[in-house]
Formats: C-alpha cells, structure tokens, sequence
C-alpha cells in the first residue's frame, strides 16, 4: 500500500461529498469504506461502530464479506479491533495473524489478509468505532498512512454521531445503550425527558481541511502566542501567583510550550486538517487517555492539557469571527437538554431558550447567575456533575430530575415509564395551581397572605399577570447588568425600570440596588478576586465606594417612577452609616431633579434588606428610618450559619428550619412589630417551598416574595392552613428547649394531620 500522492486532503474532500449526498446513511457508508480503501491502495476497509455495552459490530466494509456486515460482533478488548476499542490505540500489524489477540472470524473471509491497519474512532474521549485497512501481502504501514487513517476517523466520527446515522442505528436497533445515573446538585426544579445537546461539541469544529497547511500553520502559532500571553498575564498577576492556584497556571503555561504538543498539532495540519480541527484532534488522543488513566495526578494534568486546548481552540476559533458564544442558530430539538462544563447567563440566553427544558453543569452552580437565569427561564439544572459532559452524545435520550439533582443518560424503558408517571402527576399538581390564579391567598381562619414575586429579567415578568401575584417583592437589578457585555447608561436603565413599571400596571415593585460583586460580576468589570467574597466587596459597599454608578441607577430609578410609586431597597446594609449615605445620594438626586423642574415620583420608599446579622442589633433606629423592610433568607443563612451558599458541600448542611434561624426570624418579626403597619417581607428562597413558608406564616410573617414558580403551590398550602393553631404550636415548639435539630418533622405532622397541601409540584 502506497498513501496517494494526494494525501489525505483530496480523500477528505471527496468524503464530505458524499456525506452530503442524497442516500441513505447505509449506501453512504458503503461508499465511503470503499473510497478509503482506493485511496489508501488497501484491499480491505471496515468500519465498525460501539453499538451497545462494550460490543462493536461491523457496519460496513469493503475487501471482507459483504454478508459479515451487521452480523459480525466484537466484544471490547476481543481480536485486534476490540483491542484498538478497549485500548483507543492505533495499531499497526505487519503479519496480523501472528498477533496474541488475532481472533479469526469465519463469516468475514479476513484470513487472507495479512497487514493490518487500525485507528479508533473517538468523539469526546470515547471509542465510538474502529476503522481498519487491510492488505494481503505483509507490509508495514508507515507514520503518516497511520496519521492519515486518524484524520480520516476524525471525519467519520462526526458522520457517526450524525443525525442520519442516529436513524440508521435506531433503526437497526443499535443505538448504543450503556446508560448512566448521576447525582449532583439539583438547584432549579422539574422533571424533564428530553434530549442531549451539547453546549460545546466536541470534535464538530469547521471547516476540518484546509487549503493551504502553511497558512493554517501560521494561525496556529499566532493563537499559541496569544494563549502563552495569556497564561503568563495570568501567572503575573499577585493575587493569581500564589499558592495551589500559581501552580496550576504554571503547569499550564508549560503544556503551553510542550513542543510535543505543538508537533503533534503540526502533523495534523500538515495531512490537511485547519489548525482548528488539528487541536480538536490532538484534544481527542488527550482526552482519551485521560478517561482510562485512573493515576489521579496523571488525570489532573491530561485535564489541563484538555482546558489548555480548550483554550486555544476558542482563541482560533475568534479569530476567525466565529464568536463562540453565538448559540443563536444552534438547531434545538425540542424539550433540549444542555450539557456544558460551565456556562454564563449570557451563553444560555443566547439560545432559544424556550426549547431547553434543562441545563446539566459539570461544574457548581449553586447561586451562580447562570443559576438566576435558568430559574427565571423555568429550565431545570442539575450542577456539580464532572464529566458528563463526556458520558453523553448529542441527541442521547435524558432524564434530568432537578428536585432531587439527578440525571439519566440514556435511561431504560422502565425508568423512562416510572418518570411518565411522576410527570403526569406533577401536571396535574400544576393544573390545580393554576386555578387558582385568580383565588385569594387567604388562609382557612381568614388571614389574607400577600404574595410577591423575584423578578430581574424580562421572562420574569411576563409570570406577574400568568400567575396573579400582588406585584414584585424584590427587583434584583443587577441581572440586567450581567446579561450586557457593556455599562449600561442612565437612557437603558430608565428605560428598563420604566418597562418594569409598566408591567406593574401600579402593583408594588421594590427596586433593589446593585447588588453585584462576589459572584455576580458583570462582564464589563474587572473580576476582583477577594479571598472571600461573599463576605467582600459587594453591593451596596461597592455603591458607595463607586458613587457614581449608584448616582446613575438612582437617576434613572427617579426618572422612570416619574408620577408613580417608587421604592428603592438598599442590599447588604451592615451598618446604619451605610443606609444614611445611600439615602443621601438618593436625596441629593432628587433635589437635582426638583431644581431642574423634572417630574418626581409621587411616592417615595426606602427600605433595606435585611441580611447582614449586625442590623439585628441596631433595630430600633432602623425601624425610625425606613419605609420598609425586606429579610433575605439567602444571605441571612449564609452568615449565621457560617456557611457558603454557593458551595455544594455548605449550601445545604443547615436545614432554615432550624430552630436558630426560626427564633432569629421570630426575633426580627416581633421587634418590627414596634413600629406598627411597617411592611416586612421575606424573600428569600425559603418563602418558594410551602412547607417552609408556612412555618414563616407561622411566624408572623404575612408577605412572602418569592422566585414565580412558588407561587402556585404556596398559595394552595395558604388555602388549606388553619394558621392559628399553627401559630400556638411554633410558639410552643420554639419554646420548648429542644435539640439542636430542625422543626422540619414536626411541621410535616403538623400539615398532615390538618391537611394542608404542601404539594410543591
Ligand atoms: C437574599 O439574600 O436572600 C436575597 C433574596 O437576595 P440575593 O439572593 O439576590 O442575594
Ligand atoms: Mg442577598
């Protein structure tokens, strides 16, 4: 076998042709193996596809018996192709036959054969096939027929995961059904069947050949200068240099140098392939030693090699206008299931949102703001999962059950019925909810509850009408920031809080100012890495260390309340000093505006939220200076319990039906109580679950805002709660001197027993 004198190059082109052909994906197959082998002067090529748990079968072949086609089977690791699978080495055979794992195969004729050529097929780091040339007479194939031969499975990889091929194999009953079960951390609810996209599909990268290799040579090194700028800014940096994290960039900034590497990445350009498609190829070698090394230190470096790859295809890939953010014509199915390693909120919205049903995150999520946006878009998420992004293929059928953190990948038919069953029953659950738009939150004995939702994107509001909530407890104003990759001026901003208002249609909305910084940045800021910056500097710190953002987001909240209802809230207030300079901004703000004769808002409130534990012990003189105030749970828990909201292994180790937080909120309720008709909301997260926001009506509390999807299930447990004798019995148990343990038992028997519906659906 002599490799053509065109190279790969020529061969690739004339696979995409008929890839593109109008046949079936059958005859396509057919024609391709047969391609292959004219152009590698080989008498055999064969192509075998994973097709169920650990067994390769033989989808076409040229040279072997045409008959052994979709007959033939291998098991992983049986004769030389289940090596290549089990292995994902290539592997090159003077004399086949003479090799310990050479497994003959009667229905295939292959003994008349005897070099052997085979490279594994990989997508993502997984073996999705083997591809095999043969060649009668003992030869040895050399480095470049081997190199020409991977480029070539790199082409058929795509092809394979193919929607046509999809079909082909579904039709034959083949699709490959190993399935997975995983358990992360559920952080927005629902239950979904849908399918598999992925947010950054691997090995699709295009176009895969290149017109002249030395062209695409020169775009490689221009973006391996630009990644090495990039690590060595980094390593540069004094808050980046230190420590663990120093070291990491430093490893990086070596792969970065690897001369191996880059040749390897060459060699590849140099058969024909765009510098894009060379990393993509060199990325999946990597990846799939990655997979089978279990050495957890060997692990941890393939897996910077993979970022570092990451990196520099996403360099290429912007420089050549593709902007990889743009998920805008990304073709969803319906009911999609995304999965990424990590993802922004920009990134989500930039997809059709209304077609994804879920988000499957490896990394945390817990409160980040893609965590924000996926709630308001009413799209379940599962985070914390690493590595599955690699357990799945586009188009795979997935369960993601975002109550309990769970996600199947390609679950069985019995699992698939069982989840039906549940969907069917929280439809109903939701069907029921929805009557009762309309119906009053009043409890049984009478009390009317006021029910307000969290809102801060555009698709919130849209749930003020569809659900009947009595307007916007908390306006988080910081989400418009974070979805602009600019500084949005006084003109956008007035604009948007006036479309808020609008919406209103004259129901309260609490306008809370900025509250970004720890893990909400938005992209136009410099991140600020602070050792710990829940606790940093953040919110209304950085208002008034930055006055002149504050000025202009209370210029633009005067003048789009013009003649209205305004109601300004101050985030993160620890100390009275804060609230009384804040409130002076908005004062001289609104002397600027009655000297320049602008219209004023015919009514103005200031409230703060309260989440910091110092205000608890300056109540009185807060009760004197604001018109309003607003608990946030999230916050509140986070800092009495000393525990991190946005890491997985704090965020739920304290139950907020805990007897400390209850006798902290029961504290709150009773001294406001001192400046009577002062409204006093909850909005945190703990108002959206029924059981809980019972026990805060138990409490006292009569306003609860809350993220929309509580309301429905909040107001049916309302309608359904004696709330006297629930609040006799809090008295009680927050009396009693009990064990450390939540009151979550004993509020479940106390619903149970007087039937109150604490449905969450
Ligand atoms: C809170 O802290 O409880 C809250 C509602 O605000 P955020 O979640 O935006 O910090
Ligand atoms: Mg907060």
């Amino acid at each position: 076998m002599t490799r053509s004198s065109h190279g790969p190059r020529l061969l690739l082109r004339r696979l995409r042709e008929v890839m593109a052909e109008q046949e079936t994906a059958q005859e396509k197959l057919d024609r391709i193996v047969r391609l292959i082998a004219a152009n590698m002067v080989a008498e055999v090529c064969s192509l075998y596809v994973a097709v169920g748990d650990d067994v390769l079968e033989l989808f076409a072949t040229e040279g072997l018996k045409p008959q052994a086609v979709h007959h033939v089977r291998l098991a992983l690791g049986e004769g030389l192709v289940g090596l290549i699978a089990a292995t994902a080495e290539p592997l090159s055979l003077a004399e086949a036959q003479a090799h310990p794992a050479f497994h003959y195969l009667p229905e295939t004729g292959e003994e008349a054969y005897q070099s052997f050529l085979g490279v594994p097929i990989l997508r993502g780091g997984a073996v999705t096939g083997v591809l095999v040339v043969q060649n009668r007479q003992p030869r040895f194939y050399t480095e470049e027929e081997r190199e020409a031969l991977e480029v070539i499975a790199m082409v058929l990889a795509e092809f394979l995961a193919s929607p046509e091929v999809l079909a082909l194999r579904e039709e034959l009953g083949r699709l490959r059904v190993r399935s997975h079960h995983l358990v992360g951390e559920g952080l927005v609810g629902g239950l979904i069947i849908g399918r598999a996209v992925l947010h950054e599909p691997r090995g699709i990268v295009h176009p895969l050949e290149a017109a002249d290799p030395r062209v695409e040579r020169d775009r490689l090194h221009e973006a391996l200068g630009q990644l090495r700028a990039q690590l060595e800014g980094f390593t540069r940096h004094p808050l980046l240099a230190s420590g663990a994290q120093g070291d990491i960039l430093r490893a990086l900034s070596m792969f970065a140098t690897d001369k191996g590497w880059v040749a390897r990445m060459e060699d590849y350009i140099r058969l024909g392939l765009t510098a894009e498609a060379a990393v993509a190829r060199v990325q999946a070698d990597n990846r799939a030693r990655m997979l089978r090394q279990t050495d957890p230190y060997l692990r941890a470096r393939l897996h910077d090699l993979d970022d570092i790859s990451w990196r520099l295809l996403r360099i290429l890939q912007r420089a050549g206008g593709e902007d990889p953010r743009a998920n805008a014509n990304v073709e969803l199915p319906e009911r999609a299931v995304l999965f990424a390693r990590g993802m922004g909120p920009a990134e989500l919205l930039d997809y059709d949102h209304r077609r994804i049903a879920a988000l499957v995150l490896e990394e945390g999520a817990r409160h980040a703001h893609v965590t924000l946006v996926a709630r308001a878009l009413n799209i379940a998420l599962v985070a914390d999962l690493p590595g599955a992004t690699d357990m799945v293929e586009n188009g795979d059928s997935v369960v993601v059950d975002g109550d309990r953190g769970e996600v199947f990948i390609r679950p069985d038919a019995e699992l698939l019925q069982s989840v039906r069953g549940r969907i069917a029953l929280r439809e109903s659950a939701q069907r029921r909810h929805a009557r009762l738009r309309d119906k009053p939150a009043i409890t049984r004995d009478g009390v009317h509850i006021e029910l307000l939702i969290n809102a801060g994107l555009p698709a919130d509001l849209e749930h003020l009408d569809e659900l009947g909530a009595d307007g916007i407890g908390l306006f988080r104003t910081e989400m418009d920031f974070l979805m602009r990759r600019r500084l949005p001026g006084r003109g956008a901003q007035e604009e948007h809080y006036r479309a808020v208002l609008k919406v209103a249609r004259g129901r309260p909305v609490i306008f809370r100012t900025l509250d970004i910084g720890a893990d909400k940045v938005p992209l136009f800021m410099n991140t600020m890495r602070e050792p710990n910056p829940a606790m940093g500097w953040r919110a209304i710190r950085l208002g008034l260390d930055r006055p002149g953002l504050l000025k202009l987001q209370l210029r633009a909240l005067l003048a789009a309340a013009g003649g209205a209802e305004l109601n300004v809230m101050f985030p993160m207030i620890a100390d009275l000093g804060e609230l009384r300079a804040a409130r002076r901004l908005l004062d001289e703000q609104r002397a600027l505006f009655q000297r320049m004769g602008r219209p004023l808002p015919k009514v103005l409130n200031v409230g703060v939220m309260l989440e910091v534990p110092s205000l608890l012990w300056q109540m009185p003189a807060l009760l004197c200076e604001v018109d309003f105030i607003s608990i946030g749970t999230n916050d509140l828990m986070q800092f009495i319990f000393a525990a991190d909201r946005a890491n997985p292994h704090t965020s739920r180790r304290y139950d907020p039906l805990h007897p400390a937080m209850l006798r902290l909120l029961r504290d709150i309720r009773n001294a406001t109580r001192k400046r009577q008709q002062l409204p006093v909301s909850v909005c945190g997260d703990m108002a959206a679950d029924p059981l809980q926001a019972m026990v805060l009506l138990g409490l006292g509390f009569t306003r609860l805002s809350m993220p929309p999807a509580g309301i429905g299930p909040v107001k049916a447990m309302i309608r359904s709660l004696p709330l006297a004798g629930l609040r006799d019995q809090l008295q009680r148990w927050l009396t009693d001197d009990l064990p450390g343990e939540a009151l979550r038992e004993q509020a479940l028997q106390f619903a149970r027993a007087h039937g109150v519906d604490i449905a969450t659906a």
